[in-house]
C-alpha cells in the first residue's frame, strides 16, 4: 500500500478578534468577514445600496468615500473570502474574468505568463486576444509534469497560472511543487481555485501568491449571479490590486455581494453533497458499457488521484466522460430530462456541457486536440439532487444514444 502524506489539514481558519477563539472553515463560512451590522445588530449584512458617503469634514470620512473604491457590503464579502482562503486581503469583482483581468494587470508589456494546458477558456482568450495587444506573451504548458514546467521558464516569465483540477479533463497539478519551482524563477503563482473552493483546497497554504475565483460557480452556488474574487497574503501585491480594482473599476455590486455572502454560508454543506454525488456518478459511469472514459480525480484509478488527495480534501465534484463508439452525442444531450445542457457549473441543479463547442470553443481546434479535448468529451457538474435521480437521467440518455 502506498503511503500518502495528506497535507490538507482541516484547520482553524478564523480568529475572533475579541475573544481570540479559533474557528473552523465551516464556522467561518457562516461568520467570516464579521457579518454583524454594528449599527443595528442585524445578523445579515445590509445591502448598502449607495454610491457615495457623507464626509464629516475635509479629509474626514468613516472608512468609505465612493463605492467603486469601497462599499460596506462588498467589504464583508472581501473579508469573508480572505478568511476562507487563509489570506489577508480579499477583492470582489463583477465576474471571474474581471478578477483575472485585474490580476493580469499587475504585469507589464514584455512579461511572459505560463498557463496550464487545460486553463479556463476565458483565461486563454483574454491572454490570446486582449493582453497580446499590449505586448504580453504567454506559453501553454505541455503537461502537468514538473520537467515540462522547468523547461518553460525563461527570464521574461513573471507569472504562472494554474488550475487544479483543470477544466475539462480534471488534470491535477502539484500546487506546492509548481509554486516552489516558480518562486525559484522569481515568478508569481496564481491559482484559479474555482473548481475546488477553499472548503476543498487552499492554494495560499500550498505556496500560491494569488488565488482567483469565479464566484459564479460553487461559491455563489445557485446559478443566480456572476461574480469574481481574488485573495492574497502579500501586502505589496494587495496594495497594487486595490489600486487596480479602483482604477479599472470592475467591482462587484452591493446586491450581488450580498447574494454571494448568502451563498457562501452553505458552501460546506453543499460541497459535501456535490462531492458525494460526483463520487457515486463517477463509479456508475466507470461501470457503464456506454462510456469509454471517465475523468475524475476522486477515482483511485485517475492519474491525478494521489496528488489531488495530498493537497485537497477530496477529488472535488466536477467530472468528464466520453461516450463509447457508436453512440450519438446529440441524441445523448437531447434525451436528458433532469440535467440541463448549459454553460457554467457549481449550481444546486445538475448541469452538463460539451466543452469543444461550448466552454472551450474559443480555443482553436488544433490546440484543443493537442490538449486532449475531443469532440466527444462531456463535462458534468452534478447538482445536489438525489443522486439516484441524476444517475437515472444519465442511464436513460446513454441508452437512447446507442445507434
Ligand atoms: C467560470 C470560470 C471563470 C470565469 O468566471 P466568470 O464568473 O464566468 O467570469 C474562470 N475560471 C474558471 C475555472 C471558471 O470556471
Amino acid at each position: 500500500m502506498k503511503i500518502v502524506k495528506y497535507y490538507f489539514v482541516i484547520q482553524k481558519v478564523m480568529k475572533d478578534a475579541t475573544t481570540g477563539r479559533q474557528y473552523s472553515l465551516e464556522t467561518a463560512a457562516v461568520h467570516g468577514g464579521n457579518q454583524i451590522d454594528e449599527a443595528t445588530g442585524a445578523v445579515n449584512v445590509p445591502i448598502y445600496q449607495t454610491s457615495t458617503y457623507k464626509q464629516d469634514g475635509l479629509g474626514r470620512n468613516r472608512g468609505f468615500e465612493y463605492s467603486r473604491t469601497g462599499n460596506p457590503t462588498r467589504k464583508v464579502l472581501e473579508d469573508l473570502v480572505a478568511d476562507l482562503e487563509g489570506g489577508r486581503h480579499g477583492f470582489a469583482f463583477a465576474s471571474g474574468m474581471a478578477a483575472i483581468n485585474t490580476v493580469l494587470s499587475l504585469f507589464r508589456s514584455g512579461d511572459r505568463i505560463l498557463i496550464s494546458r487545460n486553463v479556463y477558456g476565458g483565461t486563454y482568450r483574454i491572454l490570446d486576444k486582449v493582453f497580446s495587444n499590449f505586448g504580453f506573451n504567454y506559453t501553454i504548458l505541455k503537461s502537468e509534469d514538473a520537467a515540462d514546467l522547468e523547461r518553460a521558464f525563461s527570464p521574461d516569465v513573471k507569472a504562472l497560472i494554474i488550475e487544479s483540477p483543470a477544466n475539462p479533463l480534471m488534470t491535477v497539478t502539484d500546487i506546492r511543487r509548481f509554486s516552489n519551482m516558480a518562486h525559484e524563477h522569481g515568478a508569481v503563482v496564481i491559482v484559479d481555485n474555482t473548481f475546488m473552493t477553499p472548503y476543498l483546497q487552499r492554494p495560499l497554504e500550498l505556496g500560491a501568491d494569488i488565488v482567483v475565483h469565479s464566484g459564479t460557480k460553487y461559491l455563489g452556488g445557485h446559478s443566480d449571479l456572476v461574480a469574481g474574487l481574488a485573495v492574497v497574503n502579500d501586502d505589496a501585491i494587495a496594495e497594487r490590486l486595490a489600486f487596480l480594482q479602483n482604477a479599472t473599476g470592475g467591482i462587484l455590486q452591493p446586491f450581488d455581494s450580498f447574494l454571494l455572502i448568502r451563498g457562501i454560508k452553505t458552501l460546506p454543506v453543499r460541497m459535501d453533497r456535490h462531492v458525494s454525488n460526483a463520487e457515486r456518478i463517477a463509479g456508475y459511469l466507470l461501470s457503464s458499457p456506454d462510456v469509454s472514459k471517465v475523468y475524475y480525480p476522486g477515482l483511485d484509478s485517475d492519474p491525478g488521484h494521489e496528488i489531488c488527495f495530498k493537497q485537497a480534501r477530496n477529488g472535488g465534484a466536477m467530472l468528464s466522460f466520453e461516450l463509447s463508439e457508436g453512440h450519438d452525442l446529440n441524441r445523448f444531450f437531447e434525451s436528458l430530462n433532469l440535467i440541463s445542457l448549459a454553460e457554467s457549473l457549481g449550481g444546486a441543479e445538475s448541469l452538463i456541457c460539451h466543452p469543444s463547442s461550448m466552454t472551450h470553443a474559443s480555443i482553436p481546434p488544433e490546440i484543443r486536440k493537442t490538449i486532449g479535448i475531443s469532440e466527444g468529451l462531456i463535462r458534468l457538474s452534478p447538482g445536489i439532487e438525489a443522486v439516484e435521480d441524476i444517475i437515472d437521467d444519465l442511464e436513460h440518455a446513454l441508452k437512447e444514444s446507442r445507434r
